[in-house]
């Protein structure tokens, strides 16, 4: 086993943060200019950028990462939606209502019955991918009884269509268990550092989950039990959050170097406030901040997706939308079982509560197209295949026609009144930009297909 900082050496990063002085706006441009190239970012590069207060230059900042968004991702954007099987949890983390010490909570584990419903409703407003969550509890959700959740989740058929792909985010566990979920066909493995500040990692976490080493190596063993898609993200508002971006980008050069794959996904979510849950955050980040590390992150790892989630409200997520983020949930709860029924007891308080249909309205609104695509997975384009394509920025010739395809069909079976002539016009105006000829004529003739009655029509 590699030494911890290795993979991310917290003491440089320290170190690199203190030094005080000023960095000149030509070196500012000249980091900027080279972050336009898609070349990524240094740690040291990523230092002066998180220090910018001057106004010009972070408007060259944020003009350069919706440029960077733009060129990789298109106006794109991916949703899904988690569902939580079980709250059961032996961990004890001060932010989270699961923590072991709330013993208000009436735990549940989802019978298999339970899953198929909420994959069901899912399914039926209009989702083809799931984020599944647990707590971590090897009792109750052994590794046995996430590989059933996930097999049910896929197996659940309406007549609006199925989950195509299943992101799976449980605790840090073992290689063998990573071979039992890589068997099982899930998406990417999604696991958040929390914070990478050893000190308030150690303060705020009990339980398995306190240790730190367990923690940041849990990537390289998903990488030994042969997965190849992996997530990384910090729960901002625990720590300084300059130190935990240049940590992120760290992790995610050790993960390329080691693997030859960076991180497939990079999740930023912030702290919200929980029942049970009196922690309050040391370092909360305020939405410009929030902004300015989606931007920097754009900017140093451009070939990564970007996460957002609900706990965000609709006005920072449309904001966050243009300069990096290309993935986000949209109509989700964060209680066990909680779609379709009144819910209480959820992980945390979510800030956009809107349904998937009002979300959807609203990108249109702002010139997004809505993507359900799982093609990259299902045709194998994962891992350093995936990279090879996304790096260079080529991975969106193919997104586009998919995007449209995916979006025809939620159109075709999921939508009622207003948004389908607007949902329309959008899939008109996209298809004309396809600028390879051929490549619009097919997916002109895939969209009658689908028109036709026919799903699933990938490139
Ligand atoms: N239990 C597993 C774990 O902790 O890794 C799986 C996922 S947990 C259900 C998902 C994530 O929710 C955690 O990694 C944490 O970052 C986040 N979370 C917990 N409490 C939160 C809160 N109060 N506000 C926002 N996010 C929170
Ligand atoms: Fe358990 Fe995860 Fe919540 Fe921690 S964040 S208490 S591990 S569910």
């Amino acid at each position: 086993m590699k030494s911890i900082s290795n993979i991310v050496d917290t003491d440089y990063l320290n170190e690199l943060l203190s030094q005080t002085h000023r960095h000149p706006p030509e070196s500012i441009h000249r980091i900027i200019e080279k972050a336009r190239q898609k070349k990524g970012l240094t740690v040291e590069e990523v230092v002066c950028l998180v220090n910018l207060q001057d106004k010009s230059l972070l408007n060259k900042l944020f003009e350069a990462a919706a440029l960077i968004k733009q060129e990789i991702y298109g106006e794109r954007l991916v949703f899904f939606a988690p569902l939580y099987v079980s709250d059961y949890c032996v961990n004890d983390c001060e932010y989270c209502n699961f923590h072991i010490r709330n013993k208000t909570l009436k735990r549940r584990q989802l019978t298999l019955d339970e899953i198929a419903e909420q994959t069901a409703f899912l399914i039926n407003q209009g989702h083809k991918r799931i984020l599944l969550e647990l707590g971590e509890d090897t009792n109750h959700n052994n590794i046995d009884y996430v590989v059933e959740a996930i097999k049910k989740i896929y197996s659940v058929r309406t007549p609006k269509g199925n989950i195509r792909r299943v992101n799976v985010n449980i605790a840090s566990t073992t290689v063998e268990n990573y071979r039992k979920l890589k068997s099982a066909g899930i998406g990417t493995y999604q696991l958040f550092q929390e914070t990478y500040h050893h000190a308030t990692y150690k303060k705020l976490h009990h339980g398995p989950k306190e240790n730190y080493e367990r923690q940041i190596t849990a990537h390289d063993r998903a990488f030994q039990g042969g997965l190849d898609d992996v997530g990384l993200g910090v729960l901002f508002g625990l720590y300084d959050w300059r130190f935990e971006v240049l940590s992120l980008v760290s992790h995610s050069q050790y993960l390329d170097k080691t693997h030859r794959v960076g991180p497939h996904t990079i999740s930023v979510p912030r702290i919200c406030p929980a029942p049970t849950v009196t922690y309050q955050p040391e370092y909360p980040v305020s939405d410009d901040d929030f902004l300015k590390l989606i931007a920097i992150l754009r900017l140093a790892v451009p070939y990564t997706g970007m996460i957002i989630s609900t706990r965000e409200g609709p006005e920072i997520r449309k904001l966050a939308f243009r300069i990096g983020i290309s993935q986000a949930s949209a109509g989700s709860v964060t209680t066990t079982g909680g779609y379709g029924t009144i819910t209480s007891h959820p992980q945390f308080t979510i800030h956009d509560n809107r349904s998937l249909q009002d979300v959807i309205k609203d990108a249109l609104d702002n010139n997004l197209i809505p993507s359900f695509c799982t093609a990259c997975y299902r045709s194998g384009r994962t891992g350093e295949r995936f990279m090879n394509l996304a790096k260079p920025g080529n991975i969106h010739k193919l997104c586009k026609p998919n995007a449209i395809l995916t979006f025809a069909e939620y159109l075709a079976d999921c939508t009622t009144d207003g948004l389908l002539e607007k949902g329309r016009k959008s899939i008109d105006k996209y298809l004309s930009e396809i600028e390879d000829e051929s490549l619009q004529k097919e997916t002109r003739a895939r969209l009658e297909r689908i028109k036709a009655g026919e799903r699933d029509i990938y490139f």
